[in-house]
Order: structure tokens, then C-alpha cells, then sequence
């Protein structure tokens, strides 16, 4: 893939997006480019791929003011669960999600990718992209009963911590 370069009025013009957004732009900018079959971003490039591509999310105007979470599962226990008792207590505000105001979104649902975890990481870059404020370890990553308890979870949260991201133990119970 080939690198682009930025003209300086092209970072400027970068900068006037909203900081919550600002990679999503970056990225859309460089795709526009690339279709183009060029290699440098000028500020008019910005403008266009703002409009086409983002403005969607800043028009959004409460957007900012959303609390954005997500819930990292086990992926061994997801082969039996579809995931319903951790979006009713999120939809009810129930257990540790009773913190949340109306004004919050699950923007993520994923499994840890099996042990020791290692897509845990790398969704949570993309979430970060999108704005995530929080996430939540699902009580099946917490239990011990018919599932041996995660070796691993103290490894994960550390590493999702090591982002700026708020961590939550628990879901529905
Ligand atoms: S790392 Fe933990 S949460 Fe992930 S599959 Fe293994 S036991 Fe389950």
C-alpha cells in the first residue's frame, strides 16, 4: 500500500475535525487519495472525504457527550451463548451497567479470541477509533462453575487498561 504524504495545509484542515473522530477522517482521507491514484493529501482531499465519509458522525450532535462501551467475552463459553443476558442487563440498566445513563452505547461485543486472549488487543485499538470510553469483562469471564476460571484475565485487563480505557469487571451479575 502505498504511504501518503500530507501537505501542511492538509494537517490543518485535519485538525478543524473533531478530535473523537479525527483517525476515522485520517483513514478516510488516505483511501480517497489512494482511489485517485495519488499520493499526496492536499486540505481540498480532506474537505471531500469529510463530507463523504464522516460527517455523519459529527452531525451527530450528542455524540460527544455519549458514554461509549463494549464487552470482551470468553470465547470458549460463547459456543453456548448468544450473548442475551448481557444485552437485557444492558437494556434494563441492570447489575454494572446501572451506571449508565440512557445517553450510553455498546459500540463492541467480541470474544477474547481464545487463550490467552490475544484479539483483545486489537479490537480495542478499532474501538478506540470509534470513541470507546469503557470496557466490560462479561461475568463469564469472571465465573468459575462449568468453566474453569480465566488464567488470563488479569493479563487482559492490564493490557486494555495500558490503552486509557476504563475497565469494568462483570456484566449481568
Ligand atoms: S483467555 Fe480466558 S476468556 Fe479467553 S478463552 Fe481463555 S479462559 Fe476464556
Amino acid at each position: 500500500m502505498s504511504k501518503i504524504e500530507w501537505k501542511p495545509d492538509a494537517l490543518e484542515e485535519l485538525k478543524k475535525v473533531p478530535g473523537f473522530v479525527r483517525p476515522m477522517a485520517r483513514r478516510a482521507v488516505e483511501s480517497y487519495v489512494r482511489e485517485r491514484g495519488r499520493t499526496t493529501a492536499t486540505a481540498e482531499d480532506v474537505q471531500a472525504a469529510r463530507d463523504q465519509h464522516i460527517r455523519f458522525a459529527e452531525d451527530d450532535k450528542s455524540a460527544a457527550k455519549k458514554t461509549r462501551i463494549a464487552i470482551v467475552r470468553c470465547e470458549t463459553v460463547a459456543e453456548v451463548c448468544p450473548g442475551v443476558a448481557c444485552f437485557k442487563a444492558f437494556n434494563q440498566r441492570h447489575a454494572h451497567f446501572a451506571q449508565y445513563d440512557k445517553n450510553t452505547e455498546i459500540i463492541g461485543f467480541f470474544t477474547c479470541g481464545g487463550c490467552s486472549g490475544r484479539r483483545v488487543s486489537r479490537m480495542v485499538d478499532k474501538l478506540v477509533d470509534h470513541g470507546l470510553d469503557v470496557v466490560h469483562l462479561s461475568s463469564c469471564l469472571l465465573l468459575e462453575g462449568d468453566y474453569p476460571r480465566c488464567p488470563h484475565k488479569a493479563q487482559i485487563k492490564k493490557n486494555i487498561e495500558a490503552k486509557g480505557i476504563r475497565v469494568v469487571e462483570g456484566t449481568h451479575h
